[in-house]
C-alpha cells in the first residue's frame, strides 16, 4: 500500500540502523511522544534493534490515557440522565471510570453510542430533537479541529441539542512539563509528526531553545522512526538542540491554517488535568464563551463528583515516562485488555496495551523484568533481538 510498504522496507530499516550504531557514542533517552508511535516501535520491536545505548521512553500522546478520570465520571454521570443519547468514538467505553465505564452504563439502560466522526453525533441530534446528544470530544490537537467544526456547525445551523463533553489537551505544555519534572531522564524528542500536521512547528523552537533539547518531527511508520531516531541522536552527539522535521510528507512548518482557524473560533486555552499526570498550565482547550451554550459540562452541571483511581494502577509514571508497563505488578495478572484497570491498557494508542499485545510473551515475572536500560548495560539482548539475529533488520 503506497506510503506504507515503502517505509516499512527491511533493507533501508537496517541501512538506519547501521547509521544509527555508527554515529552513538554513549547513552541517550529518547522520548516519542505519541501512542501511535509507541506501538509502531513496540508491534516491529524497534527499540530492541536499536543500539543498547538508545533507550525509547514512552510518552503521554496517548489521548484515551490521559483523558482525566474526573472527566470519564462526567461522562457516565450525564450518560445515565434520562433523555440523553451520550456519543463517543468506541475506545472510551471500556475506559474505567470510578467504579464503572460506559459499556456498564448501557447495560443499565443509558443510550450511550458508538460514533465514528462528530458530525454522525450532530446527524442524531437532527433526527432526535426532543432528546440532548452528548459527543464526548477528547484528544489532542489532531482531533480538537473536527469536534470545533461541529460545535460550529451546529450554532450555524441552531441544533440546541447538541453539546460537547471537551477535554482536549496539546502537545507542546506536555513536553515542557515533562522536561521541568525533576524526575526529568529525556534528552531528545521525537515529535507527533500528526499534531505538527495541524499546527505546523512554531510552537517548538522556544521550547528546544529553553530546555536544551532536540526535537525532531516524525511520523509512524518504521522507517519515519528511525530515521527521527536518527537525526535526534546526531544532534545529541553533536550538542545541537534545534527543531527538524523528519515528516516533510506529511507536515509543513505552517500546519493547516484552516483547522488553525477554526481551533480558535471555537475554543480558548485553558489549564487541563492529565490523567495520572495532574494539571498541566495552558495544556488544554475549552470552548469559548461563544460556543459556551454547547458545553456539556455547563449544559448538565456535573460538579463535584468523587473519583477514585485504583491503588495497583501506575499508569501515572507509565505515562511520564518512569516506568515501563511491564514493569507494573498488575501488568498481564490483574490487568488485562479484557478487565484493564487503567485506560493504559484500554486504548489502542496505550502502552499498556501495546505491551500486553506483543510483548507479553517475553521471559520474566511482571514487576520483575529489566528495564532497557538494565538490559543496555549489561549487555544482554532482549529476546526479540535474539530472535531476529541474521534477519535484514537485525
Ligand atoms: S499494567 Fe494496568 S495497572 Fe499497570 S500501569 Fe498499566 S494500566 Fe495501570
Amino acid at each position: 500500500m503506497k506510503y506504507i510498504d515503502e517505509f516499512q522496507d527491511p533493507a533501508l530499516a537496517g541501512r538506519l540502523l547501521d547509521e544509527i550504531r555508527a554515529t552513538v557514542t554513549r547513552p541517550w533517552a529518547l522520548m516519542e511522544v505519541c501512542g501511535g508511535q509507541t506501538h509502531s516501535i513496540i508491534r516491529h520491536g524497534i527499540d530492541q534493534l536499536l543500539p543498547p545505548e538508545i533507550e525509547l521512553i514512552h510518552g503521554p500522546g496517548c489521548p484515551v490515557c490521559v483523558t482525566p478520570l474526573e472527566m470519564i465520571d462526567k461522562a457516565l454521570e450525564i450518560a445515565s440522565r434520562p433523555g440523553v443519547i451520550f456519543c463517543s468514538f468506541g475506545d472510551m467505553l471500556r475506559v474505567p471510570g470510578t467504579g464503572r465505564d460506559l459499556f456498564q452504563v448501557r447495560g443499565q439502560g443509558g443510550d450511550v453510542r458508538v460514533v465514528y466522526s462528530p458530525l454522525d453525533a450532530l446527524r442524531i441530534a437532527e433526527q432526535n430533537p426532543d432528546r440532548e446528544v452528548v459527543f464526548f470530544g477528547i484528544g489532542f490537537e489532531t482531533t480538537a479541529p473536527p469536534n470545533a467544526m461541529t460545535v460550529h456547525q451546529a450554532r450555524k445551523r441552531s441544533i440546541r441539542n447538541f453539546s460537547l463533553l471537551v477535554s482536549h489537551v496539546r502537545v507542546p505544555p506536555a513536553i515542557d512539563a515533562i522536561m521541568r519534572s525533576p524526575d526529568c531522564r529525556v534528552q531528545g524528542f521525537l515529535a507527533a509528526g500528526h499534531v505538527c500536521s495541524v499546527m505546523g512547528t512554531a510552537e517548538y523552537p522556544e521550547l528546544a531553545q529553553r530546555h536544551q533539547v532536540p526535537i525532531v518531527v516524525t511520523g509512524f511508520e518504521p522507517l519515519d522512526i528511525l530515521e527521527g531516531v536518527r537525526r535526534t541522536v546526531l544532534q545529541l552527539e553533536r550538542g545541537e538542540h534545534t527543531v527538524e522535521n523528519a515528516y516533510q510528507r506529511a507536515v509543513t512548518a505552517e500546519g493547516n491554517p484552516a483547522a488553525q482557524a477554526m481551533l480558535s473560533d471555537v475554543f480558548e486555552i485553558t489549564d487541563r488535568a492529565w490523567r495520572g499526570i495532574g494539571v498541566i498550565p495552558n495544556s488544554g482547550w475549552r470552548l469559548s464563551e461563544r460556543y459556551r451554550d454547547h458545553d456539556a459540562e455547563h449544559r448538565f452541571s456535573v460538579e463535584g463528583i468523587d473519583t477514585r483511581e485504583p491503588a495497583e494502577c501506575r499508569s501515572g509514571e507509565v505515562l511520564q515516562g518512569l516506568l515501563k508497563p511491564n514493569e507494573c505488578e498488575a501488568f498481564g495478572t490483574t490487568c488485562t485488555p479484557r478487565s484493564p484497570l487503567g485506560a493504559t491498557m484500554v486504548s489502542s494508542e496505550g502502552a499498556c496495551a501495546a505491551y500486553y499485545l506483543y510483548r507479553r510473551l517475553d521471559a520474566g515475572t511482571p514487576g520483575q523484568r529489566p528495564p532497557a536500560a538494565a538490559r543496555a548495560a549489561s549487555g544482554t539482548p532482549s529476546p526479540v533481538t535474539a530472535s531476529l539475529e541474521g534477519s535484514p533488520l537485525a
